[in-house]
This record gives structure tokens, sequence and C-alpha cells, in this order.
């Protein structure tokens, strides 16, 4: 039987990646059904609503999304309709794989990386933030949970056994932040022990930037904390070409959402120039999630072939190609 997954075809450029996108799996001939849901401004002009009920239920119900990306108006009820989505359904693990592709201007090469930051707790969603009166003190309230850190950090070591990667980063600040970091530093350790097949290191987040600068190749899964996670999973984007290669998948129980990590760059909308290269890599994820590993590896190794031979590839990979062309230089090779 097929399996069904929500599709929200996004804003700006969303529309343009995702329809290069689908066409390159209906190529790949997985068995894929889609049912088209709205969320962001293409919503908001249709329902009023910028995350309706209707596509809620939709990712519920197929438990996997592939999504363009979303704009969040000022002033309409959350700040991010991305966060929201991560909050409704428990998206607790974020996985960005950073990956070398040949042909692309990025400062390294080989490199092969994924960070797994936790998604639900910590400072990032600001619990508590309030200015005094005076407007003199800012404070908010940073919470980290043992069943939180127990999650992400099984999470990191089952996909490092699953994806055959060998070593673990645990990354924390537990030298300063005694409470917060030293919890989740502890468990993590406890956590680790049933792992004896997978190298679990340790490093403080400060050493962690500068390390990821000057020999990233020592990296293999990195698994931290939600602010943490933020910062060093967009460097680690830096490394490999920037954010047009940088997929991401947020993952939980029940339903997880796949993605591209770029905005919906408006300033180049409805030209047929943006990449679709991260939304695709972001289906790749989608694929591995769905037990279609080596439908996965097909696409990833045809996303790879397309950048090196420039063949078709965009005008932010240094080609003069459309979304469609690009998309057909990735169909070929499939
Ligand atoms: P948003 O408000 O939706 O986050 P933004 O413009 O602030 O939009 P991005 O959409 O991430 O942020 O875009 C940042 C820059 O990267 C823009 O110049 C944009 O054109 C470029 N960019 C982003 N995604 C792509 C893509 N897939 N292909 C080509 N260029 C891209």
């Amino acid at each position: 039987m097929a399996q069904t997954i929500a599709v929200i075809r996004g804003d700006g450029i969303g529309p343009e990646i995702m329809d290069a996108t689908l066409r390159v799996l209906d190529a790949l001939d997985v068995g894929l059904a889609c049912e088209f849901v709205d969320a962001g401004l293409a919503a908001h002009a249709k329902t009023g609503e910028l995350l309706p009920q209707a596509t809620l239920d939709a990712i519920a119900r197929h438990r996997v999304a592939l999504k363009g990306p979303l704009t969040t108006p000022v002033g309409e009820g959350f700040s991010s309709i991305n966060v929201e989505l991560r909050k409704r359904f428990d998206l607790y693990a974020n996985v960005r794989p950073a990956i070398s592709f040949p042909g692309t201007r990025a400062r390294y090469e080989n490199i092969d990386l994924v960070t797994v930051r936790e998604n639900t707790e910590g400072a990032y969603i600001g619990e508590g933030q309030a200015l005094s009166a005076d407007g003199q003190t800012a404070t908010l309230t940073q919470k980290i949970t043992r069943r939180g850190s127990e999650r992400i950090v099984r999470y990191a070591f089952e996909l490092a056994r699953t994806a055959g990667r060998r070593k673990v980063t645990v990354v924390h600040k537990a030298n300063i932040l005694k409470s917060t970091s030293g919890l989740f530093l502890k468990v993590a350790r406890e956590v680790a022990s049933d792992y004896p097949d997978i190298e679990t290191h340790e490093m403080i987040v400060d050493n962690c930037c500068m390390q990821l600068v000057m020999n990233p190749w020592q990296f293999d899964v990195i698994v931290t904390t939600n602010l943490f996670g933020d910062i060093l999973s967009d460097l680690c984007a830096g490394l490999v070409g920037g954010l047009g290669l940088a997929p991401g998948a947020n993952i939980g129980s029940e339903a997880a959402i796949f993605e591209a990590v770029h905005g919906s760059a408006p300033d180049i909308a409805g030209r047929g120039i943006a990449n679709p290269c991260a939304l695709l890599l972001g289906a790749a994820q989608m694929l591995d999630h769905l037990g279609h590993v080596p439908a996965a590896q097909r696409l990833r190794a045809a996303i790879r072939g397309a950048i090196a031979d420039k063949d078709r590839v965009t005008p932010d990979l240094g080609g003069s190609g459309s979304t469609e062309g690009f998309a057909d230089a990735i169909v070929a090779r499939l």
C-alpha cells in the first residue's frame, strides 16, 4: 500500500522547490502518495489562518510531512509557524546533516557529520521571558529535564548505530552551567553506557566551535541542547557551502517533518532559479525515516553527481540553470 505523506508547498520559493522535489521523488518510484495541505501565507490567504486544523490533522494522520519554507507574518498569533509545529507534535529531535558536495564553493571538503539538537526545552524556547518594569533587567527560565535529555541522546546513539556512524560527541557547558548543562551531561553519560559499540566524546560548546573550524573531520554525530544546537548546526551548514544545501528533520514519536533549513527567499521567489537541493536532501532524510534507505542513497548520489558535473546547477552554485533544469539533471542520474 502506498505511504501517504502530508505536503506543504510553502511560501516564496517553496512551491518551486517543492514541485521540483516531488518530480524527483516520482522518478524514484517508491510508492509515495501526497496529500497537499497549506500553512503560512498560502493558508492565510485561503482560510485566514496560518496553521489550519486540517493541516494539523493531515500531519497527525500520515505521521510524515514534507514542508517547504513558511513565512510567519509579524503579529499573527505565534512568533514562528515552524516552532509552533515542533510544539504541537513534540518534535523533539532536530537532525541536520552537513555533508560536503564536490564542486561547490565550500571552505572544506569531505565533511560528513550530523547535528542532533534537542528541540523542545532549554533557553531557546524562551520560557518565562520577562523584562522588569523599569526596563533594566531581563530574565528567562532555562529548564532541562532528565526525560528531554535522555530521549535526545538516545536518538543520537540510535541514529549513529543505524547509519553506521562510529562516534557521538556530547556538546555541553557543564563546567559553568552546572545544573542545566550538568544534568544533560550526566544523563548523556548514562545513556552512552548502553552503546559500547559507539565511541563517546564530550566537548564544551565554545571549544566545539573552535574545533569545528580547525578540524571538522573529527566529528561524526554531535548531540546537544536546543540553543547550542541552533548555533552549531548553522556553523556546520557554513562549513559545507551554506543554506542552499542544508536539510533538516524534526522528529517526534508521533510525527516527523522534513524540510530545507533556508527560508522562503522572497528576493528570488517566482524567478525559477531557487536551488531545490536542500529540500531534496530533506526528502532523502524522509526516505531514510520511511525505511527506503537504498532510494535515499540513490537520491543523494544523483544530487552529488549533478553538482560535481555542474549540470544545469542554479546560480547560487555558480551555474545558470533553473530549478526545473537542475531537477531534470538529477532525475537523469537516477
Ligand atoms: P525568510 O524570512 O523566509 O527566512 P530570508 O530571505 O530572510 O527569508 P532565506 O530565505 O533563508 O532568508 O534566504 C537568505 C538568502 O539565501 C537569500 O538571499 C536567498 O535568496 C538565499 N537562498 C535561500 N534559499 C535559497 C535556495 N534554495 N536557492 C538559492 N538561494 C537561496
